[in-house]
């Protein structure tokens, strides 16, 4: 949980960036900026800030303590030592140069209920927009329940994760956290407070749903399913490239990988973490799957293993309920040590020898280039989610895994760096865009360089999803990088934004 410690360090995680509405001048295209004559005025700052009972807080650059003239060892220390995490700061897509944020993590109330509609008949928790996951999954313990949310304790359930899709442990058998959603307290870039569900405000709910987080409106507050809890089992598996060929180690990844459709059809999910030196399922998860099944789904590798002489380390264990099984087995996860490129595959990919095959010449490539490889084994199609009405990425539907790359951050040399985020876009994600051009990539962990980011991000669903945003945020009030909308925006060096040319003609357009 966050303290007022990181808080006064200007934490970016749970904001929404909100770009100011006033434009430069008259015909400019651009919005105003910090410094510029349209800026609002002192007095006019103090007339907002009182109007919200004196909470705007004017933010600092995070790195602050750590330069002069504000230089203070112990912070810069405190903020050193935390860097790597991801409460200290997560891929900018809440942050903007002279934009306002929302801070939401006051906002902390959660309500278990019962819901009664034609699509949905049963338990429900309704969160506020600054719930985290491991809260949301605490409340519902309580009551006998568990909840569809991320691997990360801190990461926002009603913010960017349930709005963009939200893969979790137990997606194969619920569906992606999306799919859990029942109904959405939003407020809309028209200042309006609104509830939108199936049945009010249908189109809003159906792009919140799915379509993206800080684009249409600021949530409030997010109900959704809550399921009834009950045994959970997990399982680790790890071995090294220590003392064997590079040939039997990819022989046991493309096993897995053949494997991976039927893993997951069983309602399991299952997270593979591949270096250049090692293999690790951490964790295979089963929710209501009997251990002993668990155990059947990996035994064709662990067969292997024994048959190429390879060591490895196994643990499998069934849980009560959820709750422990997330707190024992889920791995930590640095997000601030790495960029990312991720892309979806299709299990026509490892249903078929020859495609499968090829996969793993992709991973090999990725893998030689030191990068890691991690797969998201997963089902949520049609079958899983249900009965659900929502703007996900349709290319998860047919997916089996997502497939997540990262390579290290240069943090001393940018050089390097940026030869490697060219790397990122121009051949470690088309490694894997090539096996299957037609699917698409998940837009909270994919590279935020995603060429045709649109139809990757958001498939057949972009055009319906901008006409949404026309209507509820007609003044393109919020803005996130790759967001529906964000393209018809130029952010230069210093930050500004101006529209494009192209925006320009759309704006009479729509
Ligand atoms: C450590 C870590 C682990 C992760 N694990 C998983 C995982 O297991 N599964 C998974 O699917 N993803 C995972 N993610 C990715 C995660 O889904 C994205 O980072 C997501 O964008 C987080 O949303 P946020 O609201 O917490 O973050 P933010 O960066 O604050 O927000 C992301 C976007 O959502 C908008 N937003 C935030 N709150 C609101 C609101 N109340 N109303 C409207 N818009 C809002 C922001 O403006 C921004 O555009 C992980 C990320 C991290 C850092």
């Amino acid at each position: 949980m966050l303290s007022l410690k990181t808080l006064k360090l200007g934490v970016f995680v749970g904001l929404v960036a909100v770009a100011p509405l006033t434009e430069a001048s008259g015909n400019s295209s651009c919005r105003c900026f910090y410094g510029d004559d349209c800026w609002p005025s002192d007095s006019t700052w103090n007339a907002f800030n009182q109007s919200v009972d004196g909470r705007l807080v004017a933010t600092v650059p995070l790195a602050t303590p750590c330069h002069t003239p504000n230089y203070d060892a112990k912070e810069c220390k405190v903020l050193k030592d935390g860097w790597l995490l991801p409460e200290e700061h997560y891929n900018g897509k809440s942050t903007g140069a002279s934009a306002l944020s929302v801070w939401t993590h006051h906002l902390k109330d959660i309500e278990i209920k019962d819901w009664k509609d034609k699509h949905y008949t049963g338990k429900a928790a309704k969160l506020g927009a600054g719930v985290q996951g491991i809260e949301a999954y605490e409340a519902a313990h309580k009551q006998g329940l568990r909840m569809v949310g991320g691997e990360c304790p801190t990461v926002g359930i009603a913010g960017g994760y349930s709005q963009g899709g939200g893969h979790s442990s137990l997606a194969s058998k619920y569906g992606l956290a999306a799919d859990q959603v029942l109904e959405w307290e939003v407020i809309d870039g028209n200042g309006r407070f609104l509830v939108a569900n199936r049945n009010q405000n249908t189109d809003l709910y159906w792009a919140l749903t799915g379509g993206g987080g800080g684009t249409y409106g600021v949530v409030w507050s997010m109900t959704s399913k809550a399921h009834p809890d009950g045994p959970v089992s997990g399982l680790n598996l790890t071995f090294t490239t220590t003392n064997i060929s590079d040939d039997a180690f990819f022989k046991v990844v493309e096993l897995y990988n053949t494997h991976l459709p039927s893993i997951v059809d069983e309602g399991v999910m299952s997270l593979n973490f591949l270096s250049n030196t090692s293999f690790s399922i951490s964790p295979m998860t089963g929710p209501g799957v009997p251990l002993k099944k668990l155990e059947s789904l990996i035994q064709p590798v662990r067969d292997e293993l024994h048959r190429l002489g390879i060591k490895y380390v196994y643990e499998s264990e069934v849980f009560d309920h959820y709750l422990a099984q997330f707190n024992a087995q889920t791995p930590l996860v640095e997000v601030g040590v790495a960029q990312y490129g991720s892309w979806l595959l299709p299990r026509s990919i490892m249903q078929k020898p020859s495609t499968n095959h090829e996969l793993t010449n992709s991973i090999r490539t990725v893998l030689a280039r030191g990068a890691t490889f991690t797969t998201v084994g997963i089902n949520v199609a049609k079958e899983v989610s249900g009965d659900v009405y929502n703007a996900v990425n349709p290319a998860w539907r047919n997916a089996v895994a997502h497939t997540l790359m990262s390579t290290t951050w240069e943090f001393d040399e940018p050089k390097k760096m940026l030869a490697k985020r060219e790397e990122m876009t121009n051949v470690l994600v088309p490694s894997l865009s090539k096996l299957a051009p037609e699917s698409g990539a998940y837009l909270n962990e994919a590279d935020f360089r995603q060429p045709n980011f649109k139809q990757a991000f958001y498939g057949e669903n972009y055009d319906t999803l901008r006409k949404i945003k026309a209507k509820y945020d007609p003044h393109c009030l919020f803005y996130g990088l790759t967001a529906v909308g964000s393209d018809e925006w130029t952010i230069a060096e210093s930050g500004r934004m101006c529209r494009t040319t192209s925006a320009q003609a759309l704006r009479h357009e729509i």
